[in-house]
């Protein structure tokens, strides 16, 4: 990570608490660390957040 990613992640951070949202709450630090993605499964059509490369949700993953 570069100092200026650094700092607009620190930036991000700060807004989100001034928003009065924690950020451990959204999701958002989770997502920074694991780039999470949004992914429609093929199956079923729902959208889910994946940091794997599937097309499938877990549920239909699991049959
Ligand atoms: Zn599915």
């Amino acid at each position: 990570m570069t100092k200026d990613e650094d700092k607009a992640f620190e930036a991000e951070i700060k807004a989100k608490y001034s928003g009065g949202t924690c950020p451990c709450q959204t999701g958002f630090i989770e997502k920074k660390k694991s780039s999470l993605r949004e992914v429609v499964c093929k199956k079923c059509g729902a959208v889910f957040k994946t940091n794997r490369d599937t097309d499938y949700c877990w549920r239909c993953e699991k049959k």
